[in-house]
């Protein structure tokens, strides 16, 4: 018994001692009265080692009244201990000098036993297991000692037991495991004091039950509120979490879980899903990986993100597994949104210019066995169409058209919306229906009068060579289109040998312009213009081509090429300069009253400097600005109203005669009748043949004639081909004529020689 009690008080030493050393180490908020209550206990386990293992009377005494005094303090610290850790002040609940002075006083009286005897005696004793130790003897102070220990006591009690009971149920253990202890503690103590165990082994009650206090303070973490709190976290998680054991039943699901499966939310249904996954996922490699994952929901395609956590034990066997499901709909909607906007063109939702080569490569390369066409559509005059009847009337015709598109083209062929008015399709040959814009409206109307006929045209490209770039494939296609002219059906033209031909000719042109030039191949023919009495005024100048091979080039065929590469400056500038040479001459052989009107191109306007350019001209061969007339278009005045206005204005005041060439064939005449100021307006009488109600077209070249009258802009017709028509416009006020009907185009020996 005696070596089992000093076994027990020298590992109750060592520990505490290790549990000082950790308190101190640690400084734990609940340090400063542990560590009282660590040290106190301490002490008295080494003070009641030290009566057992010597038992020497004198020394005894010493000892125990070492040991009495210790408990006192020891339970003071214990007080104050238990009102820290159950959250509270120490001096809020007992007034720390008055506690202390008794202390001391129960300390000094305790100690005085020694020389007084008042508190205790002792006596030899021999334990139940054999060995001899000194017991105390009781007198009447101990038990004013035993008085102020058990008052401390009940204090402790009553706080411990106040909070097990107010705590709430999570906390309750972290106050009633030590209650439970203390009152184990106080049952020893009691044994003792009741004289039922003469040896006092309440002291390892003390060293025990403080290690485990420590133990339970330090350590204490509530498991179920840690349980809980998780459990808030994860519900309140934006993402899905599914818990599995390892057999792969779901334990736990959060919020966003549940509501992820609202619509399956069948038994099993969630292990199903995630036992597909499973069997794809290597569980111990793939730890922390992540998967895209899309099914459909109330209607809808919904897209997650998935990562899978595997869970192992210490050993590292599997235990299960957790998976987080993020929704990620609305970022993978932006992103294709997004990819839309950039890939197809908004009015249509066509694929736009890019993103159709793009797919017509992709689709060429998938099926290099398959014939295909690239078809591309073009509106007749569809520019028109936008600035008479509006562009919502044009935007109707595209959506129409694409429309027609989405509809008609086999899941075989890629189609896409170019720019403007112009489609392109990628399409086997076997499925190409060549009627497919057929139920396309024939006719836009502003209103019920006013409508415009709408003339979808197809250039066809077949896809021979899958080397070329798919934009020159629809270059192709588009210049099949450009040789279709007029025409009142759906037409279509194939890109083939003989449109190869003509490029290739336009190339021979394009190339050969140089030297024609310098060779002198390139002249101009002169149709002179009379007045209503017979008289020769002046003539238009019109280029000619004396080509070696080709004979006499017309400028309808190479005009329009040279417009387009920009050639046409360089033409127009050596046509006029051909105009300032002959008009010189003629200046020096008194032919001085005659006029020469020359063509300036639109596209002139863009890359020189007009004014400066006539300038230079007129200063160069010393001629008369009012000798050289300058017709402009109606198209180069409208694309930079203002600029040109501007220039007209400056032309003018330098002496030039400016025409406006064409008028009345245009179509926004009238409209730029009131800003524009011009010398003369120059009537074409095409549409006078084209059109087939005479009279009416008759009426309207009169109103426009006393209108020309009224705004001081005489008027001069040209394409005049009959003596009727003459009379005519001679009877409504022109007296200035061009045409076949005085002359024919001729060149300049001959005019000379005619009219001079
Ligand atoms: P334009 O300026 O309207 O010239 C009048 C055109 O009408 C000329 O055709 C002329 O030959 C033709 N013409 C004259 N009288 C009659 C007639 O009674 N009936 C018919 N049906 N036609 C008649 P051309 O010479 O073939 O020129 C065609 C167009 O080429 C010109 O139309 C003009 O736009 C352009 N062009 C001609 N020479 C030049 C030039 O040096 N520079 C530029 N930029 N364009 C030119
Ligand atoms: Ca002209
Ligand atoms: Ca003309």
């Amino acid at each position: 018994m005696k070596i089992a009690l000093m076994l027990l008080l020298g590992i109750s030493a060592i520990v505490l001692s290790s549990c000082i050393y950790e308190t101190w180490k640690n400084k734990k908020k609940i340090t400063v009265p542990m560590l009282k209550l660590l040290r106190s206990s301490l002490v008295a386990v080494v003070l009641n080692f030290l009566i057992l293992a010597f038992p020497v009377q004198w020394l005894s005494e010493i000892l125990y009244g070492l040991h009495f005094a210790n408990v006192s303090w020891m339970m003071y610290f214990m007080l104050c201990f238990s009102l820290s850790y159950i959250g509270s002040k120490p001096e809020n609940h007992i007034n720390i000098p008055i506690m202390r002075a008794v202390l001391s006083f129960d300390s000094i009286a305790l100690l005085l036993n020694f020389w007084g005897g008042h508190a205790y005696s002792t006596k030899l004793y021999n334990t139940w297991g054999g060995g001899f130790c000194y017991i105390c003897v009781h007198r009447w102070y101990l038990s004013i000692h035993a008085l102020i220990v058990h008052i401390l006591m009940a204090f402790i009690f009553i706080a411990l037991g106040y909070q097990t009971i107010k705590a709430p149920k999570v906390y309750r253990k972290k106050y009633l495991y030590p209650f439970f202890l203390l009152m184990i503690v106080i049952f020893l103590d009691l044994m003792h004091h009741l004289e039922w165990n003469p040896v006092d082994i309440s002291v390892v009650g003390y060293g025990v039950g403080t290690i485990i206090l420590y133990y339970y303070a330090i350590r204490f973490q509530p498991k179920d509120l840690a349980r809980r709190s998780l459990g808030i976290v994860i519900d309140d998680m934006i993402e899905s979490v599914f818990i599995f054991d390892a057999e792969g039943t779901c334990i736990r699901m959060n919020e966003a879980a549940n509501n992820m499966f609202e619509m399956q939310d069948k038994i099993g249904m969630v292990e199903e899903y995630f036992a597909e996954w499973k069997k794809k996922v290597d569980i111990r490699a793939e730890s922390g990986k992540s998967w895209e994952w899309s099914m459909p929901r109330e209607n809808k395609e919904k897209h997650y993100l998935a990562r899978y956590h595997g869970l192992f034990d210490e050993k590292n066997r599997y235990i299960g597994s957790f998976w987080t499901v993020r929704d990620r709909t609305e970022i993978v909607e932006e992103l294709r949104k997004q990819r839309f906007l950039a890939t197809h063109d908004h009015l249509t939702g066509l694929y736009n210019e890019e993103w159709f080569y793009e797919k017509v490569k992709e689709m060429l390369d998938t099926e290099p066995e398959e014939e295909f066409y690239i078809v591309c559509s073009d509106i007749q005059n569809f520019k028109f169409i936008n600035d008479i009847f509006g562009r919502n009337v044009g935007d109707e015709l595209l959506i129409k058209m694409a429309g027609r598109l989405k509809d008609r083209v086999a899941i075989g062929g890629v189609y896409g919306h170019l720019e403007q008015d112009r489609f392109a399709l990628l399409i086997k040959k076997a499925d190409f229906d060549p009627t497919i814009f057929k139920d396309i409206p024939k006719e836009v109307h502003a209103n019920k009068d006013i409508s415009y006929p709408v003339n979808i045209f197809l250039g066809i490209y077949e896809v021979v060579d899958r080397n070329i770039p798919v934009s020159v494939m629809c270059e192709h296609a588009i210049m099949a289109v450009h040789t279709l002219k007029g025409g009142f059906n759906l037409e279509i033209a194939y890109y083939d040998e003989m449109l190869k031909a003509s490029v290739l000719k336009e190339q021979q042109l394009t190339s050969d312009l140089d030297k024609a030039i310098e060779n002198r191949e390139i002249q101009i023919y002169l149709q002179p213009q009379i007045t209503g009495e017979g008289t020769m005024v002046g003539a238009e100048a019109l280029v000619r081509w004396l080509h070696p091979t080709r004979g006499m080039v017309m400028p309808g065929e190479f005009i329009e090429i040279f417009e387009h590469n920009g050639l046409i400056v360089k033409l127009d500038q050596y046509i006029w300069r051909l105009a300032c040479e002959h008009l010189k001459r003629w200046k020096e052989c008194g032919w001085g009253d005659k006029y020469i009107s020359v063509n300036i191109s639109p596209t002139d306007f863009h890359f020189i400097d007009i004014y400066d350019t006539f300038m230079e001209l007129i200063e160069e061969y010393q001629i008369n600005p009012k000798n050289l007339r300058l017709e402009i278009t109606e198209t180069a005045v409208i694309t930079n109203l203002e600029k040109q206005l501007e220039l007209i204005a400056k032309l003018r005041k330098a002496g030039f005669i400016v025409e406006m060439d064409d008028f009345g064939s245009g179509y926004s005449s009238l409209n730029m009748l009131k800003d524009i100021r011009v010398d003369v307006l120059k009537f074409d009488l095409n549409f006078l043949r084209n059109s087939n109600d005479i009279e009416r077209s008759r009426k309207i070249i009169k109103s426009l004639m006393i209108l020309s009258h009224e705004l001081e802009m005489p008027a001069i017709s040209e394409g005049v081909e009959t003596k009727e028509q003459v009379e005519f416009l001679k009877g409504i006020g022109c007296n200035l004529f061009q045409g076949y009907y005085f002359a024919r185009p001729m060149d300049v020996k001959t005019f000379e020689e005619t009219y001079m």
